[in-house]
C-alpha cells in the first residue's frame, strides 16, 4: 500500500469531486432559492465548494418527503430484519469509501487525518451497524392485566425525525441520531453544521446506493435558519440536536410554540477532571489530562476543560502535563503525523482567542497563547494552559478550544464542590486509587458520564451518552437511544 503521507492526501484532495447540494426525497438538488454559501477549508482558507443553502422551501420538501415515506411504510412498515439489512449496506459503503469521507472531514472540519480515518468514519460506520444489529433484537412487553386481557405494550416509531448537529464530530454526531432513528423505522431529515456539510451529503448519497428508500433520509444543507425553521415545523415529530446551550434553549421554545415534538438535547459541557494524591499513576493521568483538552483541538463537548488537581502533587503533575502537552503540536491536519489540527472557522478562532486574553489578566498563563501557522491562512491555536481560579471566566464559559483551566483544591468536599459548581453536566473524571473515594466521589458528581483513572474511554455503543443539568436531556448511544425515537405504545386486548 502506497504510504499515507502529507502529498498523498494533497494529491488525493486536489482531485476530489465534492458535492455541495442537498438531498431530499432520494435526490441531489440545489437549494429552491439558488443560493449557496461557501464552505471554507480551515486548513487553509480555501474554498472547498459552493454548498446549497436550504431554506422554507427545501425544509418543507424534505419534511413533506419523510412524511410521505413514513405513511407508506415504505421504512417503518418493513421487517426489522430488512431494515437491518439495508443499514449494514449502508455502513459497508461507508466503510469502502472511508479514505473519500475522511478526506472530506479533514478538509471541512480541520480535524488530522490520522483521527478521521480511524475514529470519525468507522465510528459512524460502527454506530449504523450496532443499532442495525440490535433493531431486531429488541422486543416489547406483555404485561401483567386483568385475567379477561391481553395487555401489549410496544416500541412505535415516532415518525419524522429532524436531526440537528454540530461540527466537531460532523458525521460521527449525525450517527448517533441517525443511527438508532432509522434503525427505529422513522424518517430522517438532518440539518449539518454550516461549518461542515460535507461528509453529511455525501452519506446521504450512500444511503440511496444502499438501498434506503427515497424520502427516507434527507440532508439539508444551511445555517441556523433551517434548524429553526425544523424546530418550529408541525408535520416534524422529534427534533434530535447536538449543539450549544443557548442553541437547545431556543430549540425547546420552538417546540413549545408549534407541535410539542419531541426534543432530545445534547449541550455543551465545562468537565472536571479530578486529581488526588492518590492518583496510581500520574504520567498516565497527566497524558490523560492533556488529551482531555487537547485532542481535537479543544473542540470536544467532554473537553476535560477544568484540571483540579489537588495542593500537594500540583508542581510535579503539572509539570508532566505540560510535557505530555508537547503531543500536541498544531499542524496541517492532512499530515498523518499531526495530533492536533485547525480550529473550524474564523469565527471559533477569534472566540478562542477571545478567551485566552480574558485569561491572560486575571489568571497566569502556563503554555501556549498563541494563534500559530498564520501564513498558511488557516487557524491554528497552540495548546495554551492557565492557573486559575474556578470562578475566573475561562473556567466557568465553554470555550470549545484547546484552553485548560488549572485549579487547586485542598480535600475532597471541595473538589466535589467545585466541579458541581457549574451549569454543565456533562462529563467527570477522577483519579485515585482508593476504591471508596472513586465510588462516593463519582457518586456525588452530578455529570452524565464519570470516569475513573481514566479520560473519555467507552468508543463502543453500550454506554448512554448525554448531560445532567444545562448539558441536555436524553442520551445517545446505548438501546437507551432508541427509546428517544419511538413511542411506547399500550395496547389492551379484551377476550371476552
Ligand atoms: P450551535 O448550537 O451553534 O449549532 C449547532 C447546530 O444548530 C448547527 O447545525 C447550527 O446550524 C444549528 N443552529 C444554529 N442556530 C439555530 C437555531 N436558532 N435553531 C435551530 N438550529 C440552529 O453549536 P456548534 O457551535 O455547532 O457546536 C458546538 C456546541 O455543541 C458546543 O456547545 C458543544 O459542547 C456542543 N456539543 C455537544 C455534544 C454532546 O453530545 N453533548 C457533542 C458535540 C458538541
Amino acid at each position: 500500500m502506497e504510504k499515507r503521507t502529507l502529498a498523498y492526501w494533497q494529491d488525493k484532495a486536489a482531485t476530489l469531486s465534492i458535492e455541495g447540494r442537498a438531498f431530499i426525497d432520494g435526490a441531489s438538488r440545489d437549494a429552491y432559492s439558488g443560493r449557496t454559501f461557501d464552505c471554507v477549508s480551515p486548513i487553509d482558507g480555501r474554498v472547498l465548494a459552493s454548498v446549497a443553502d436550504c431554506g422554507a422551501a427545501d425544509v418543507d420538501a424534505a419534511v413533506a418527503a419523510a412524511r410521505r415515506s413514513f405513511e407508506q411504510g415504505v421504512w417503518a412498515g418493513r421487517n426489522p430484519r430488512e431494515r437491518k439489512a439495508v443499514l449494514l449496506r449502508w455502513a459497508a459503503l461507508m466503510r469502502e469509501h472511508l479514505d473519500e469521507l475522511a478526506l472530506l472531514e479533514t478538509l471541512d472540519a480541520g480535524k488530522p487525518i490520522g483521527d478521521t480515518t480511524t475514529v470519525d468514519v468507522p465510528g459512524a460506520a460502527y454506530c449504523v451497524e450496532w443499532f442495525a444489529e440490535a433493531i431486531d433484537k429488541v422486543g416489547g412487553e406483555v404485561v401483567p392485566a386483568d385475567h379477561h386481557l391481553v395487555g401489549l405494550v410496544t416500541r412505535e416509531p415516532i415518525g419524522v425525525v429532524a436531526a440537528v448537529v454540530p461540527w466537531n464530530f460532523p458525521i460521527l454526531m449525525a450517527s448517533w441520531k441517525f443511527g438508532p432513528a432509522l434503525a427505529a423505522g422513522n424518517s430522517v431529515v438532518l440539518k449539518p453544521s454550516e461549518k461542515s456539510p460535507l461528509t453529511a451529503i455525501r452519506v446521504a448519497q450512500l444511503a440511496h446506493e444502499a438501498g434506503i428508500p427515497a424520502g427516507v433520509f434527507n440532508v439539508l444543507p444551511g445555517g441556523g435558519e433551517p434548524g429553526k425553521l425544523l424546530a418550529l415545523h408541525r408535520d416534524v415529530d422529534c427534533l434530535a440536536f447536538t449543539g450549544s446551550t443557548n442553541v437547545g434553549k431556543q430549540i425547546m421554545q420552538y417546540a413549545g410554540q408549534s407541535n410539542l415534538k419531541r426534543v432530545w438535547l445534547e449541550l455543551g459541557g465545562k468537565s472536571p477532571n479530578i486529581v488526588l494524591p492518590d492518583c496510581p499513576d500520574l504520567d498516565r493521568a497527566a497524558k490523560a489530562a492533556a488529551g482531555a483538552i487537547f485532542y481535537n483541538m479543544g473542540e470536544m463537548c467532554t473537553a476535560g476543560s477544568r484540571l483540579l488537581v489537588h495542593r500537594d502533587i500540583k508542581d510535579v503533575f503539572l509539570a508532566k502535563l505540560l510535557e505530555a502537552a508537547k503531543a500536541y503540536k498544531p499542524g496541517n491536519p492532512l499530515d498523518p503525523d499531526v495530533s492536533m489540527g485547525a480550529i473550524v472557522d474564523k469565527l471559533q478562532l477569534e472566540r478562542v482567542l477571545g478567551y485566552i486574553e480574558a485569561g491572560r489578566k486575571d489568571s497566569t498563563l502556563l503554555l501556549g497563547g498563541e494563534r500559530v501557522n498564520a501564513s498558511s491562512g488557516g487557524f491554528y491555536v497552540e495548546p495554551t494552559v492557565f492557573d486559575t481560579r474556578h470562578d475566573a471566566r475561562i473556567a466557568r464559559e465553554e470555550i470549545f478550544g484547546p484552553v485548560l483551566s488549572v485549579i487547586t483544591f485542598d480535600t475532597i468536599d471541595e473538589a466535589v464542590r467545585v466541579a458541581n459548581d457549574s451549569d454543565y453536566g456533562l462529563a467527570a473524571a477522577v483519579w485515585t486509587a482508593n476504591l471508596t473515594h472513586a465510588h462516593e466521589i463519582s457518586r456525588r458528581l452530578r455529570a452524565g458520564t464519570v470516569w475513573v483513572n481514566c479520560y473519555d474511554e467507552g468508543g463502543d455503543m453500550n454506554f448512554p451518552f448525554g448531560g445532567f443539568k444545562e448539558s441536555g436531556n436524553g442520551r445517545d448511544k446505548s438501546l437507551h437511544a432508541l427509546e428517544k425515537y419511538t413511542e411506547l405504545k399500550s395496547t389492551l386486548v379484551r377476550l371476552r
